[in-house]
């Protein structure tokens, strides 16, 4: 039996024009257009390219984009008068700071600076700490984008084992709370864990964050299980054509799992769709505008 495949570029499609309807409904009741100020400091070639696709979905969407974008050399205060600016400008309801920052400049100070309110990749420290204790506040963007695709797959996770390969503060914790709050058993591993494969055969839900290009193997797969593959690798499969692959063996896994999400094509789409999502999101907390629903977990 084939997998389900789980079509992230048509489930973020279907949440763009959510997140577009909204943006329009907030302009004509309102008078208000979301904004997301996006801040680049340096040169590094894939945040360009993040960069530029969040700019044009964010302006696709019906929203206000404003772009900083800072040479490599700009110092700590630099950065920080320019966060403050954004924190205190009204039109401006979301702010993105690109990582990886060039190593001078300390990325948890950076985003810890961010108004909590604004940070709509949901790395402040206090979101951070909101989600951990099941209150209100922004979840970053990848995570919800996974959770999201899963309960359209599922509708309800309640009693599921969920398995989150990987612990990292924007990727694997944030997953395993939004799962445990939707009420799975969650097992969370990483690179010290023995017995992966075995943990991993026993996932109703196997979320896969670890960077490693196909490392999770199909056989591990309990049959019938959902297979999340977050992992973006870029590997030479032996024919010099550099490929995008997942962290999981995704031509073995197909044949055993119940549903998978390919790369590219999985929760790629589904991030910068979520970022679209908390934009308008914040701004209707900014304003105390009813929440839209659908657009956050
Ligand atoms: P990190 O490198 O920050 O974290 C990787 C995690 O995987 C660590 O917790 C590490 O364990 C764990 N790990 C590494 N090797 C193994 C192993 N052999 N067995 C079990 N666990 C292991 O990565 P990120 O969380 O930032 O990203 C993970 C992947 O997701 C990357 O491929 C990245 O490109 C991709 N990504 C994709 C996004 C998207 O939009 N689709 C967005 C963000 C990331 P330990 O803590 O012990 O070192």
């Amino acid at each position: 039996m084939t997998a389900h495949i789980i079509d992230g570029k048509a489930s973020a499609a279907t949440l763009r024009e959510r997140v577009a309807s909204h943006v329009s409904h907030l302009k004509q009741t309102y008078g208000i257009t979301p904004g997301l100020a996006v801040v680049l400091v340096g040169e590094d070639p894939a945040s360009q390219v993040y960069v530029r696709s969040k700019e044009k979905q964010t302006i696709e969407a019906g929203m206000n984009s404003y772009e900083h974008k800072l040479p490599a050399g700009t110092t700590a205060g630099e950065l920080l008068a320019l966060i403050n600016q954004l924190n205190n400008d009204p039109q401006v309801h979301g702010i993105l700071v690109q990582l990886p920052l060039p190593e001078h400049l300390d990325e948890m100070l950076m985003i810890n600076a961010i108004a909590l309110a604004k940070d709509v990749d949901g790395f402040h420290i206090s979101n951070a700490g909101l989600l951990a204790t099941g209150q209100k506040g922004m979840v970053p963007c990848t995570p919800l984008g996974c959770l999201m695709m899963l309960r359209e797959h599922y509708g309800s996770l309640s009693g599921l084992n969920a398995v989150v390969i990987g612990r990292s503060n924007i990727v694997g914790k944030p997953m395993a709370q939004l799962l445990l709050r939707d009420n799975c058993s969650v097992t969370m591993v990483h690179s010290r864990t023995q017995n992966l494969a075995e943990i991993v055969s026993r996932a109703d839900i196997v979320a896969a964050a670890l960077g490693r290009p196909l490392f999770i193997q199909g056989e591990w797969i309990k049959p019938g299980a959902t297979v999340i593959d977050v992992g973006i690798n870029r590997i030479d499969q032996g024919d010099g054509i550099m490929r995008l692959v997942g962290d999981v063996d995704y031509e073995a896994a197909k044949n055993i799992a119940g549903a998978i999400t390919p790369v590219p094509g999985g929760v790629g789409p589904m991030t910068i769709a979520c970022l679209l999502a908390n934009t308008v999101t914040a701004c209707c907390r900014s304003h105390s505008f009813p929440e839209p629903a659908g657009l956050t977990a």
